[in-house]
């Protein structure tokens, strides 16, 4: 199993690599809008869900091309599911921190920073991108449907304990979903924690990828915008992003990846890349194109239309979108 997949264009971490540290979906929450699937394991438990010398092996087979190395902006810890359940988590980010000379991000859920040792080994994080869906039980269990052994009002002082120990950047993210957690009380809620803590960043997004379940569906872009108001109001210097808006803002470059299409093994080693991709987030032809530079999204589609007839990939659509998964 590769654990690495990318590096992908991303809007908030530029050229980021990702390090996928499960080979299943094990999470403590089985989101309505998740973008990896259902749940299979719905668990609190912390373990070696994967050996961690072999996700560390697979690092240092990337850090054997210095060339590749240098070109990143970013490594992303992430998981299809909650990386903090990983038990190798700290060592895997220790050894990060000492063979790649890149800062280190780490994608989460938020809900497991009530536990100190999960908070000791985030430390060595550059950036911690936690999430925060919802500040009231109903909304939370709507949206998110925790684990039982999750308790909300613990995830929150957790997340505000941790957000004056950390000494990184924290980017605190929050998902809102049609109709479940945008009600002015969710809102108003969601502040007050926000208030609570220290955050460098706060970046809303909304079901902007093909979700989990067809009831979970994206805020109009007018409500996203007066939401960020609100959230700027409490403090004018912290600045809020929209994830959601920004996707197809995107700046196209011109740099071309060193594949040659007309190369069979090429072919096959970049639908592999992209299929890799693909296994963590559904992406249009306009994203992936912004990520591999095939020269444009029409180049995608002749190279992945044919995984799409041998069922290796899906194309669904989502809004006025058309995504690969
Ligand atoms: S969105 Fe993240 S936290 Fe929610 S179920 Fe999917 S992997 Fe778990």
């Amino acid at each position: 199993m590769n654990h690495i997949f990318g590096p992908v264009n991303s809007r908030r971490l530029g050229r980021s690599l990702g390090v996928d540290l499960f080979q299943e979906k094990i999470c403590n929450l089985n989101c309505i809008y998740c973008e990896v699937g259902a749940t299979t394991r719905l668990t609190c438990e912390r373990a070696e869900y994967v050996p961690t010398a072999e996700i560390i092996a697979d690092i240092d087979a990337y850090c054997r091309h210095p060339q590749r190395v240098s070109e990143l902006d970013f490594v992303t810890v992430t998981a299809s599911g909650e990386p903090t359940l990983h038990s190798g988590l700290g060592k895997i980010l220790t050894h990060l921190k000492k063979t790649v000379a890149k800062p280190v991000a780490v994608l989460t859920n938020g809900t497991t920073l009530y536990d100190a040792g999960v908070c000791e080994e985030l430390a060595s994080a550059d950036v911690v991108i936690p999430s925060l869906d919802s500040a009231l039980p109903a909304s939370f269990r709507k949206l998110d449907r925790p684990a039982s052994c999750l308790d909300l009002q613990q995830i929150i002082e957790g997340l505000v304990t941790f957000s004056h120990q950390y000494q990184g950047k924290l980017w605190l993210e929050i998902l809102f979903a049609r109709g479940i957690n945008d009600s002015n009380k969710d809102v108003d809620a969601l502040r007050r924690v926000a208030d609570r803590m220290r955050i460098d960043r706060i970046q809303l997004n909304t079901v902007a990828r093909p979700p989990l379940e067809s009831f979970a569906r994206p805020l109009a872009q007018q409500k996203m915008l007066a939401i960020a108001k609100q959230f700027r109001l409490d403090n004018p210097s912290r600045p809020v992003d929209l994830l959601a808006q920004g996707a197809a803002q995107e700046d196209d470059h011109d740099q071309q990846k060193d594949f040659d299409l007309e190369s069979n093994a090429d072919r096959q080693a970049l639908q592999d890349e992209i299929v890799e991709m693909l296994k963590r987030r559904p992406c249009t032809a306009a994203d992936i194109n912004r990520t591999f530079h095939l020269g444009g999204p029409d180049k995608v589609e002749q190279l992945l239309d044919p995984l799409v007839h041998a069922g290796t990939l899906q194309k669904r659509s989502h809004g006025d979108r058309l995504y690969y998964q």
